[in-house]
């Protein structure tokens, strides 16, 4: 995102608002042609009228024309169910049903939760846990399919298809395989690695789409419930770019769940860049060959300039050395080092001074190691910085519909919550002007990554029902007649 918040824009759109105005009228005689005649009569009799009348008395007859023309039905952007329809979503007998059913069947939900959580499912490796919501949500009448890279989704046909409104939840964990999941319980508390973030998620995506289907509910919009593949760490976001990719045209919201908690709302999605280093060298006897430049001394030498680098503190810039391996044993000099490195920052500009930072520490670090080498006529070391990741900034703008709904929702449930930046799969959505939040999907939950992750699963119904809310929020109901 940059300061001015216009990347969020793709640079199409961006494009759009240097286009000469006849190409606009274009546009807007396209959309609406009753519209554009009815404009272009007016101002005729305008322009006709202000010869003979005085000024105060064109500019009333201006104003009146303008109010009647003024759409009575929502057009275009504004199609969006706004906040006063969303908050009357409750009222409807099938959403109350919805609503009843989400605060019964709290045990089902939990229980999901936990199944999906001892499924391992690290990134790149989610299968097992994809197949597993896959068969739970061919059980909620929608028709579900898995596409190509591994995301499950399942389809609930809304009266208008040709707009979606997707709800998503990411499948994997950042766990290496191999890592034992067992959920235990430690009172109320249920502790398991991931099973918060983003076994929270799951289970309110599964629960949502089962109350939607026992209260027979009928959307507008289509609805697209997904487990998505890679969102955590080299995931790079892969399965909601595959999403947005292949549905961008019809897409009119997506809302993320991922992790627990309700006091929040991402609506700015926070840029980051990942990289690698790799050092080479031709390595050799830690005795015999002492002198030749080593590929591990060159990355520490390099990294320790790097984090001498000062970041601004505003906009928020972040770095952190997260991963450094190298080498076959204590009496080698290694053939190789690498180092993993994330980058972040409110203001892309400032991801971009890091990198070239990094890339300046590094050629630094190697030239002091090749200067210092006794033997430097016995090798020559190499380096390289390979992008592993890259995740775009961007920002919902203020009068978002789907933020309304999400207001809604926090109205009905009695529910404050701020406005966050965040790393999320919105970020895809949101880096392309596409309406975006991401939001936990309720309880509280601690220990994120961690081998000790936890939740408690009090008071876990309000967050569903946020859930509901928002979503139909957006999607309308089929009743409804836009
Ligand atoms: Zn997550």
């Amino acid at each position: 995102m940059t300061k001015s918040g216009r990347s969020a824009l793709p640079l199409a759109q961006r494009c759009d608002s240097s286009r000469p105005l006849r190409l606009a009228g274009a546009r807007s005689r396209e959309r609406n042609p009753a519209r554009f005649w009815f404009f272009s009569s007016v101002s005729f009799l305008l322009r006709r009228l202000s010869m003979r009348l005085p000024f105060v008395t064109v500019k009333r007859v201006a104003v009146c024309a303008i109010l009647l023309a003024m759409p009575i039905r929502p057009s275009v952007i504004s199609a969006m169910p706004r906040h006063t329809r969303t908050s009357a979503l409750p009222d409807q007998p099938q959403v109350r049903e919805a609503l009843e059913w989400l605060d019964k069947n709290l045990d089902w939900t939990t229980a999901q939760q936990i199944r999906l959580t001892e499924i391992p499912a690290p990134s790149f490796h989610e299968e097992k846990r994809a197949q597993a919501v896959k068969d739970i949500l061919s059980a909620e009448g929608l028709s579900v399919f898995t596409d190509k890279i591994g995301n499950v989704i399942g389809e609930l046909r809304g009266a208008q298809d040709k707009e979606v409104v997707l709800l998503t939840a990411h499948l994997d964990t950042v766990f290496p395989e191999g890592t034992e999941i067992n959920v235990t319980r430690d009172g109320d508390r249920l502790v398991a690695p991931g099973i918060s973030d983003n076994g929270t998620g799951l289970a309110a995506l599964l629960s949502v789409a089962r109350a939607i289907h026992v209260a027979k509910i009928k959307p507008q919009r289509t609805i697209l419930f997904v487990a998505n593949v890679g969102e955590e760490g080299e995931g790079n976001l892969r399965g909601m770019r595959a999403l947005i990719d292949a549905y961008q045209a019809k897409i009119r919201a997506v809302i993320v769940l991922d992790g627990s908690g309700i006091d929040y709302v991402t609506t700015k999605a926070l840029a980051s860049r990942r990289v690698e280093v790799a050092i080479t060298g031709p390595g050799g006897h830690s005795w015999s060959d002492f002198g030749m430049p080593n590929p591990i001394n060159a990355l520490v030498r390099g990294s320790v300039r790097f984090i001498n680098t000062k970041v601004p503190v505003a906009p928020r810039t972040t770095f952190n050395l997260g991963q450094i391996e190298g080498g076959t044993s204590v009496n080698s000099i290694p053939y190789e080092a690498t180092l993993k490195v994330d980058l972040r920052s409110e203001n892309e500009d400032e991801i971009g001074r890091m990198e070239a930072a990094l890339r300046e520490c590094i050629a630094a670090g190697v030239r002091d190691e090749m200067d210092n080498a006794r033997e430097r006529s016995r090798g020559k070391l190499e380096w390289k910085l390979n992008l592993i990741g890259s995740r775009p900034g961007g920002e919902l703008l203020p009068n978002s519909a789907l933020l309304d709904s999400l207001r809604a929702a926090d109205d009905f449930i009695g529910n404050k919550s701020r406005n966050e930046r965040s790393s999320t799969d919105a970020n895809i959505p949101l880096s392309m002007g596409i309406e975006a939040i991401a939001i936990g999907a309720g309880g509280n939950g601690g220990g994120a990554h961690s081998l000790d992750e936890w939740y408690e699963p009090a008071e876990r119904e309000l967050g569903l029902k946020r859930v509901l809310l928002t979503l139909l929020g957006v999607s309308g109901l089929a009743s409804e007649r836009p």
